[in-house]
């Protein structure tokens, strides 16, 4: 890449999108190094969609839905966090700092397979510290029933665990995870994903806010004695949860008619 097109992402910190194209730029650059699958880049269009109509923000519900998420994680035998290649390309390191923290493995579990990918996330999560990895050697796989894709064939980590963290799921999946007895925690910006309403505790927020947050919750959760972690897991409803999210995105919407035009001026 020469200067100027370097220079042609470089966007002033107070422009009103610097974020968001920001993380834009981070998928597109995952695909020149072949982290991020050309159809991750759509995912990643449909995410920012859901986060724009959620107000870029972590809700009370997200809220709410990550703190159960890291009790699971926290009193559960063989937890998991499944990493693909968008998920890489936006928060390695938070990745690496959670995975150290609860002491859980990371496993790269791809969809689109070429040659090179695997190694390629491999390297991008190591070069972020991670160390607990599954997932590297496809020969050493094993096939889950019920799927057709590739994401059928998965490493020990999936195989036993007991709680598996899906970040950027695709449902068919999901429902086969479900169907062989595990427990899901999904991050999906969109609340009504198969992926969302098949999991047992969904985070409808963008995962480049989730993870920070997660981490502040694992620092903080770890204080508590495992009687006090077990009831934040039994006492959170997805379903209800998922609902007040949506309640939340009709709220956003009717403001949004209220209010969105005050601030154009022609
Ligand atoms: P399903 O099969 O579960 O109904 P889908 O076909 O939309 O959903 P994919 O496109 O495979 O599934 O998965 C991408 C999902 O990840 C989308 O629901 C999208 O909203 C979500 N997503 C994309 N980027 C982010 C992000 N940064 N943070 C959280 N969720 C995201």
């Amino acid at each position: 890449m020469n200067d100027k097109e370097k220079n042609s992402h470089a966007l002033p910190k107070d422009h009103p999108r610097y974020q968001s194209l920001k993380y834009r730029h981070k998928i597109i650059e995952g695909m020149k190094t072949l982290v991020v699958a050309e159809a991750g880049l759509i995912a990643h269009g449909r995410g920012e969609c859901f986060d724009y109509i959620l107000g870029e923000k972590t809700n009370k519900t997200a809220k709410k839905a990550i703190e159960a998420a890291v009790a699971a994680l926290i009193i559960a035998k063989n937890p998991v966090i499944s990493v693909n290649g968008n998920v890489a390309a936006l928060v390695p390191n938070q990745l690496a700092k959670l995975s150290k923290i609860l002491k859980i493995p990371l496993e790269i579990n791809l969809f689109y397979r070429k040659e090179g990918r695997i190694e390629a996330i491999k390297n991008v999560l190591e070069k972020a510290g991670a160390d607990l990895l599954f997932g590297l050697d496809e020969s050493k796989m094993v096939e889950l029933d019920g799927l057709e894709s590739n994401r059928r064939k998965v490493d020990q980590g999936i195989l036993h665990g007991d709680w598996i963290m899906v970040p950027l799921e695709d449902g068919d999946r999901t429902e086969a995870l479900k169907k062989k007895g595990k427990n899901i925690i999904a991050i999906d910006l969109n609340p009504i994903s198969r992926t969302a309403l098949w999991a047992d505790i969904t985070i409808v927020d963008n995962i480049i806010r989730v993870l920070p947050e997660m981490i502040n919750f694992a620092k903080k959760l770890k204080t508590l004695n495992i009687e006090q972690i077990k009831d934040i897991v039994k006492n959170f409803d997805n379903k209800k949860n998922i609902i007040e999210t949506l309640d939340l995105i009709k709220n956003y919407i009717e403001d949004q008619k209220q209010n969105a035009f005050k601030n154009i001026k022609s």
